[in-house]
């Protein structure tokens, strides 16, 4: 069959009486969404988990973990309460997921409020327990409290990344900011602080999570006029609960736009379609990252599989058999 070629021209949308059928005729073509064999293998994909703090979390986790299992991430981590205060769980969490699982781990590590010597002890535990890949943070000062650093610890991460280079030949992540970390002096001062981590022996980027396309793809521009050239990973969260994830973005600094509040609108006593709209929502986020050649993505699964492995199946990974 002989189509004819459209017209890529951009039209003159203002034109009076330009019709549905003329605009869409004559318009501009988006690409198609990335299908199965239209050379986008299905991506690598890394699920964060949270240590839990009661048995019956701890049986939550432990059904999002076999359920997550079977769809080969890279890596998982698990992340490391406010001023180290999981330190147990989440190295009981690591150890347990390098026993008796396939999965290979990595713990985050914070080191605001502790000595270097105290950090560089966790990090050999994790090394004893099996643990070879660190996500190396500075973590957070007490709510209400300014971030100074500990008279004899690591100031910030990049000075983590450095010690634990020294401590064993861990893999390391670091953290990065699309919309630049919310106590940063500048948003160039921060994309240095990123580039200091990289430097000192970082292996990758995580990004905190973001709602907006444009915001991760922009910020990818900018890592690479910076000279980096590690891989820059988009933390995905996906949304079940919309008042929540408000609360929690005024907090690390992630915009909420408005168009994502009318998403949610009316369903706070609904939450099946909130979780359809949440599927809907992140599916349509990464769906168009991958469409910009985005092969990579980190989920913050907040210890819930659902959402997490349809997104993830959508993107076109499939379980292991
Ligand atoms: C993927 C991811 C995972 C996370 N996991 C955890 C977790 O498990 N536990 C937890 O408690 N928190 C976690 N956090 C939150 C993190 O601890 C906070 O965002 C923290 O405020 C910054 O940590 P960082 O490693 O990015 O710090 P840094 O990279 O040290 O940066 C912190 C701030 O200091 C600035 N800065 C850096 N170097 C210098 C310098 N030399 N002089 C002056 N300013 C400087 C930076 O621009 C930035 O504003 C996570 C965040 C992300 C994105």
């Amino acid at each position: 069959m002989n189509h004819a070629t459209p017209n890529l021209a951009t039209p003159n949308l203002t034109t009076p009486g330009l019709a549905t059928l003329e605009r869409w005729l004559t318009g501009p073509r988006f690409a198609g969404l990335p299908a199965r064999g239209t050379g986008h293998p299905a991506p690598a994909l890394s699920f964060e988990f949270f240590p839990p703090r009661t048995e019956a979390l701890e049986t939550q986790l432990w059904s999002c973990i076999r359920r997550l299992e079977p769809l080969r991430p890279r890596f998982v981590s698990v992340t490391y309460g406010a001023g180290g205060s999981t330190q147990a769980r989440t190295h009981a969490t690591v150890a347990r997921m390098v026993g008796e699982t396939s999965l290979v781990p990595a713990a985050h590590l914070t080191c605001v409020g502790a000595t270097r010597e105290e950090v560089d002890d966790v990090a050999r535990g994790y090394w004893a327990a099996g643990v070879r890949h660190i996500v190396a943070l500075r973590g957070d000062a007490a709510p209400g409290t300014t971030y100074a650093p500990h008279p004899g610890g690591y100031a910030y991460a990049a000075d983590l990344v450095a010690g634990l280079r020294r401590v064993a030949d861990f893999e390391i992540s670091v953290a990065a900011y699309p919309e630049t970390h919310p106590a940063a002096a500048s948003a160039e001062d921060d994309l240095d602080s990123l580039k200091r981590k990289l430097d000192a022996g970082a292996t990758r980027a995580i990004t905190q999570y973001f709602f907006d396309s444009g915001v991760f793809l922009r910020f990818l521009d900018r890592c690479l006029a910076a000279g980096i050239t590690a891989p820059v990973v988009p933390g995905i969260m996906p949304v079940s609960n919309f008042a929540q994830a408000a609360r929690f973005s005024a907090m690390c600094g992630t915009t909420v736009p408005d168009w994502l509040g009318h998403l949610f609108e009316g369903l706070d006593n609904d939450p099946e379609t909130r979780r359809m709209v949440g599927a809907f929502q992140a599916a349509e986020l990464v769906r168009l990252l991958q469409a910009n050649g985005i092969d990579e993505f980190h989920f913050y699964t907040l210890n819930r599989p659902d959402l997490t492995y349809a997104i993830a199946h959508i993107l076109g990974v499939r379980a292991a058999a």
